[in-house]
């Protein structure tokens, strides 16, 4: 690693920030400055995530925003870089992907101390670009923008989005297209194809400084454990059995969850063809390029155990000098994701059916639960709230079999200490009444690339900032699609 420079390591320029990932190898990167845009114009600004990072707005002025988030004023010159990674992408390994179309600008410490990195995405071509034109189409950035806030909204581990800005430029797509810059804040943006990156190099010494710098950033306990990149193996399982059991319990499809789309922090990150389920079926899947469904919604735990294998197997030497060795208690830590994703997926159902401790019969009750929904194709999203709310009844094609399910459950529930309205708070309290549904996303990014637009955009925003409340003023935004409404396709937008 490079010698500690004090004066590097001094906050500095208008967002002060620090050197994070920059103080790596320098093999671990390029080194470039953002490509300049023609026209930029801030469209949205997250004041509320600005203020959690100690951002002062005001002071800094709408213009000196949109320069920085621009990247045609970036904060600190000479040191944006883009990040070599690689990946398994649908099962395939490519030995080199990297910020084909994104910059990290640096770190900073937000209001609770918590190093945070921000990222341009959208900025220009890299040395990672291959025949990509390194730029973001307006959709894309405001549907990640949406998407991952709401997601942050829901209380769900995520990277979030601080900004965007038009470009004033066209990109062509399958169109002529409105570019866009998103500006993204991370933990940070090592995933499991930088790892794999490494790996495939048999560069053990730069594979040996990422883990170093991914356990001091994210899992500080590991460094005292006897086997440090175990314990750093154990703790990306566990965040990622949660995350992954936090996104079945409110409908999410991620669409891409190729390694390089894999956080090793625990946060949800890269939002492309991702989308939100309305009726319930497990096969759903929204992705144009997902042709067989490997990441359909119901094969998202395994898909996140299929990385996380590609994970162990790229810092399997520095478990064990020995391979046998390393292999066995790799396989053994593997092993948790399952349990402790089914503990996870199982507390969280219990909670949105009302239910506190678990006793016997309670999974079953669940997945007969998930099979009326699907039988009967209703909405995932609002059969959970209308348990609470009443109601739910009506949602049913076959009454009847709801009603023997419902027996079931209002006898669970009479075994409950506390009465109904107690159990119908906790219920409201996890399942969300607004979540960005497929449609209203799909309008809101219409009317700002086609239309200009953006006060449908402004609206939805702020109807999902709060998913957890029932508000008048955004009852539509509960609503499930109309049949000819519903958006049964997304698209990467790369
Ligand atoms: P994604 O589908 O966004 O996860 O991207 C997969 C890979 O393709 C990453 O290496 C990206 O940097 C790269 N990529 C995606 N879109 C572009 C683009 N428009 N220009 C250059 N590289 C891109
Ligand atoms: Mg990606």
């Amino acid at each position: 690693m490079n010698p500690p420079s004090p004066y590097l390591d001094e906050p500095s320029g208008p967002l002060h920030l620090v050197p994070g990932y920059a103080r790596l190898p320098e093999r671990f990167f390029a080194r470039l400055a953002p490509q300049p845009v023609a026209r930029p114009r801030l469209l949205a600004l997250n004041r509320a995530l600005a203020a959690d990072l100690g951002l002062d707005v005001e002071s800094l002025g709408e213009d000196r925003l949109t320069a920085l988030f621009s990247g045609n004023a970036p904060p600190r010159p000479g040191e944006t870089i883009a990040a070599a990674y690689a990946g398994h992408q649908f099962g395939h390994f490519v030995p080199q992907l990297g910020d084909g179309r994104a910059l990290l600008l640096g770190d900073l410490r937000d209001r609770t101390g918590v190093r945070r990195e921000l990222q341009l995405k959208g900025s220009g071509r890299t040395p990672f670009s291959r025949s990509g034109d390194g730029r973001a189409a307006l959709g894309p950035v405001l549907r990640e923008y949406l998407v991952s806030e709401a997601m942050h909204a829901l209380g769900i581990p995520t990277t979030r989005a601080l900004a965007a800005v038009a470009t004033g430029e066209t990109v062509m797509r399958e169109e002529v297209l409105p570019g866009a810059i998103l500006t993204r804040v991370a933990a940070s943006h090592v995933r499991v194809g930088t790892f794999e990156y490494f790996a495939a190099r048999r560069d053990l010494e730069g594979l040996r400084a990422l883990a170093d710098y991914t356990i001091e950033r994210h899992y500080p306990r590991a460094a005292d454990a006897p086997r440090p990149h175990l314990a750093l193996l154990d703790g990306v399982v566990e965040r990622q059995a949660s995350l992954v059991a936090r996104w079945m319990l409110v409908g999410f499809v991620h669409g891409v969850m190729n390694t390089d789309n894999m956080a090793v922090s625990g946060e949800t990150i890269d939002y492309g063809p991702c989308a939100f389920m309305d009726a319930y079926d497990p096969a759903t899947c929204f992705s144009a390029i997902d042709r067989h469904g490997r990441y359909a919604y119901v094969n998202q735990p395994h898909a996140a155990l299929w990385n996380l294998e590609r994970f162990a197997a790229a810092i399997l030497t520095l478990i064990d000098a020995a391979q046998e060795r390393a292999v066995e208690l790799a396989r053994a830590a593997l092993e948790r994701f399952s349990v402790l994703y089914e503990r996870h997926f199982q507390d969280g159902m219990r909670a949105k059916l009302g239910i506190g401790a678990e006793r016997a019969g309670d999974a079953e009750l669940a997945r007969a639960w998930l099979e009326l929904l699907h039988r009967n194709a209703v909405d995932f999203t609002v059969a959970h709230r209308r348990l609470a709310d009443g109601g739910a009844r009506e949602l049913f094609a076959d009454a009847g079999e709801f009603g023997r399910w419902e027996e079931a459950w209002r006898a669970r529930l009479a075994l409950e200490p506390e009465p109904f309205a107690a159990r119908a708070a906790v219920m409201r309290s996890v399942n969300p009444a607004v979540i960005p549904r497929n449609h209203q996303v799909e309008r809101a990014i219409d009317a700002a690339a086609h239309s200009g637009d953006l006060s449908p955009f402004v609206e939805l925003s702020a109807a999902l900032a709060r998913p957890y409340e029932r508000q008048e003023r955004f009852a539509a935004f509960a609503e499930p699609p109309l049949p000819s409404e519903r958006v049964l396709r997304t698209f990467c937008g790369t």
